[in-house]
């Protein structure tokens, strides 16, 4: 069913309710109080130097609050925001008109930033060092090159895979802040939230139940509330308890513990075809029919942070809660090696 598969898709999808249910301030943003806190600094010291903030990248999955936080951040310093991505600046001059356009202490965003081709990325470091723009106007021998100023602005990157950016332009970021999954107790609050926004009567045990099994992110807890409203609307009273929310997730082909079908999937290739591993991403990404980077992205940082899987030098080893979690009996001896790599972050 389609429509199972992708409420549990962390990626913006049609549909999906993100304009009315981004949070506009920084103070209704829920979770990551450390985060928040810092920011809050930034922000506050940016506002009284009048001057614009530093660089800032978000990195971290799909769907935990890059792009809100990067428009909550123009909101609280009270200036614009210029919106755009990685892959559609395909040409330096794209990139140039924008930044031609900013104003004082504006602020641009870029989605995706590791996905910047390396032209338009050699003609962002003169302007975020120095605000200042290298443009060549012209072919042939009457080429020229002409610099052009800018005005101060802040460049905020958001990226799933802050690994994947080139040292130069990392290190053009002052502020760097990882989002990580948020707990179920986050997600309730979010839910609720959400509920509030959209004038949804929900029981604590419906809030509760849903934020369980919203796969640690925000974006896929507001559509999992969207989708149980349509199945209250339509087949209860339009509330929603504990037991409504846990049938209609059932329903939706949502686990107990938020795993997707792509998540079982990967997991069941691992357990019955490799015995547990170890197993190359690209075997994996083979047998799942999928992109290697859809893997990296989306599926593994869960299941690793879940603790359901391992990276080793040798390729992904299941661990012992997914065996447990598939309900298949682990085969006798399988290496629990240590995560020798980490977080690919
Ligand atoms: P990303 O840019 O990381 O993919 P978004 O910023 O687009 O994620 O967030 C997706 C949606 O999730 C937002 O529209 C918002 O409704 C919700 N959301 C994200 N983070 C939070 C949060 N901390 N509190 C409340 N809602 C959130």
């Amino acid at each position: 069913m389609p429509a199972t598969e992708s409420s549990l898709e962390p990626q913006r999808l049609p549909g999906d309710r993100d304009l009315q249910l981004r949070p506009r301030r920084l103070d209704e943003f829920i979770g990551h109080d450390d985060l928040r806190a810092n920011l809050d600094v930034f922000m506050k010291s940016a506002i009284q130097r009048g001057a614009a903030m530093d660089h800032t990248l978000f990195f971290g999955p799909p769907g935990l609050g890059k792009t809100t936080l990067a428009q909550i951040l123009a909101r609280e310093i009270s200036v614009n925001i210029r919106m755009t991505s990685g892959p559609v600046l395909a040409k330096a001059g794209d990139l140039a008109a924008i930044l031609t356009n900013l104003e004082h202490r504006d602020v641009l965003f870029v989605d995706e930033i590791h996905r910047l081709h390396p032209i338009v990325e050699e003609i962002l470091y003169p302007a975020m060092e120095d605000f200042e723009l290298d443009l060549v106007i012209g072919a042939g021998p009457s080429a020229r090159s002409v610099r052009i100023e800018l005005q101060p602005f802040t460049l905020v990157g958001a990226t799933t895979r802050r690994g994947l950016l080139t040292t130069p332009l990392r290190d053009r970021f002052g502020i760097h802040m990882k989002l990580d999954f948020y707990t179920p107790g986050q997600l309730y609050e979010i839910v609720k939230r959400g509920a509030e926004v959209m004038g949804i009567e929900i029981s604590k045990d419906g809030a509760l139940e849903i934020g369980r099994r919203a796969r640690g992110t925000p974006r896929i807890a507001n559509r999992l509330l969207s989708r149980v409203m349509d199945f209250a609307l339509v087949e209860g009273d339009g509330r929603i308890n504990g037991e409504f929310a846990a049938t209609a997730l059932t329903r939706l082909g949502v686990d107990g513990s938020g795993l997707d079908p792509s998540d079982l999937q990967y997991l069941n290739i691992i357990a019955r075809k490799y015995d547990g591993g170890p197993v190359g991403i690209d075997t994996i990404a083979s047998a799942m029919s999928e992109a290697r980077d859809a893997i990296e992205d989306v599926i593994e940082p869960f299941l690793l942070q879940r603790g359901f899987i391992q990276r080793t030098p040798r390729g992904r080893v299941l661990a012992r809660d997914a065996w447990k979690h598939l309900g298949i009996e682990s085969p006798s001896g399988t290496a629990q090696p240590q995560d020798l790599f980490g977080d690919s972050q």
